[in-house]
């Protein structure tokens, strides 16, 4: 770090969130450090998976169905103007059980938000798509401009646009800042000191380490696991546009087609145990592969013998009802935290950014629902 230098802001983490979040400021004129401990969407990071989800639908929720739109704008504006392909517009398929008033809220919140869907009973969705097996299923929407993002690889690309704005970059891992009023200097592993007027942790499931008393209970990073099933040779019914992504909740599952040839993606969304990003071991388990080749032989039967070609483990960084924690440190006034991202954060990285910018720069109105204060310390998701 250049000796004496201050900085208007220096992010921590360089996961969707911070990365986006020092794209912005730099945007705006900041002078921005970004750090992280490992690199842009490391293997350990949340951020770090293939593909994530981008949808609208949110429920009732519309705050998070804005923060999608908004978001999806800006990936799209971002990979336009840097000719990047990181978004497939696959579709996303909502699938409703005997319970179907997520389904119905999520509808008529889209329709509020002028969002785009096509409404199906099960047998138009046996007719779209005979390669999946809808039993249980009572009926569908499907979101047409949704899709997935190519996650590491889109964070690599905003971290390094970041950098072509003036951001700087380091490897540096920070340790935790202490202060009672404000934080002057923020000192790192190696004995560097970073000076910034002001600072983000956009530490992801690590929150709760590098804050351990304030956050440590309050940030419940889940052990999730993912797989890819091989498709057919020369079969394209697993594949954009044939199949869609989609999500179930009341089997508490979500896939994906065939994306760059990387095979079906499939993936339980229940929380996992609890684990610390460092250390935790990336190998999916045995008991668990079994339990989702089960699943896909059941809902794909094409597929009853395709083999597991990738696995990924990754950790979800829940907060205690699934809200953003996008809030001042109570002690010390230029100490932003930001993170909690919860299993559904992707997607909203450039509106996250965007609301972190205007937070630091004193505009606009905060969101109550981010704050410090209504984060709990036990956990009752409400947030999907
Ligand atoms: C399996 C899985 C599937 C998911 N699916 C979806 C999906 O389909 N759609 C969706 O929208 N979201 C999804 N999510 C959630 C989403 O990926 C996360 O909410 C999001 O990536 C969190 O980003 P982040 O920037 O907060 O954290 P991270 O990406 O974890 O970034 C935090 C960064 O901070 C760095 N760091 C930590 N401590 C320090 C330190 N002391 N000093 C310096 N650097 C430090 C780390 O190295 C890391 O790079 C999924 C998550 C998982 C695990």
């Amino acid at each position: 770090m250049a000796a004496g230098k201050t900085f208007d802001v220096a992010v921590i983490g360089s996961g969707v969130f911070g990365a986006w979040s020092a794209w912005h400021l730099a945007q705006r004129g900041q002078r921005v450090v970004l750090l992280d401990a490992y690199g842009p969407s490391n293997a350990r990071a949340s951020s770090g998976g293939e593909s994530r989800i981008i949808r609208m639908g949110y429920g009732s929720d519309e705050l998070y169905t804005r923060f999608s739109q908004r978001s999806l704008q800006q990936w799209k504006e971002f990979f336009a103007a840097t000719g990047q392909k990181f978004f497939h517009k696959t579709g996303v398929l909502w699938l409703a059980g005997a319970d179907d008033s997520r389904v119905r809220q999520s509808m008529a919140t889209l329709k509020h938000c002028a969002v785009a869907f096509e409404e199906m009973e099960t047998p138009e969705l046996a007719r779209r798509y005979p390669q999946v097996s809808f039993e249980r299923v009572t009926r569908g929407f499907l979101e047409p401009e949704s899709g997935v993002l190519m996650a590491r690889r889109a964070v690599a690309a905003v971290a390094e646009d970041a950098v072509k704005k003036g951001v700087e970059f380091r490897i540096a891992k920070a340790e935790t800042p202490r202060g009672s009023e404000g934080l002057a200097a923020l000192k790192c592993s190696s004995g560097e000191t970073v000076v910034a007027r002001q600072f983000v942790f956009a530490c992801g499931p690590w929150l709760g380490k590098v804050f351990s008393e304030l956050l440590g209970q309050r940030i419940f990073p889940s052990r999730q696991e993912v797989f890819f099933f091989g498709v057919p040779a020369g079969d394209a019914r697993f594949s954009p546009p044939a199949l869609p992504t989609w999500l179930f909740q009341e089997d508490e599952y979500y896939g994906m087609p065939d994306i760059e040839g990387r095979g079906l993606k499939i993936a339980l969304d229940h929380h996992g145990e609890r684990v610390d990003p460092d250390v935790q071991q990336r190998i999916v388990t045995i008991e668990e592969a079994r339990v989702v080749s089960d699943y896909v032989a059941k809902r794909f039967p094409a597929l009853g013998n395709a083999p597991i070609v990738e696995t990924r483990v990754c950790q979800y960084e829940n907060t205690s009802n699934g809200d953003f924690l996008i809030d001042r440190h109570p002690e010390m006034e230029n100490v932003w935290l930001v993170g909690g991202g919860s299993g559904h954060g992707f997607k909203h990285g450039p509106a996250v950014g965007e609301y972190v910018a205007d937070r630091l720069m004193n505009k606009g109105a905060a969101e109550p629902r981010f704050s410090l204060k209504t984060k709990e310390t036990v956990q009752h998701r409400t947030v999907f």
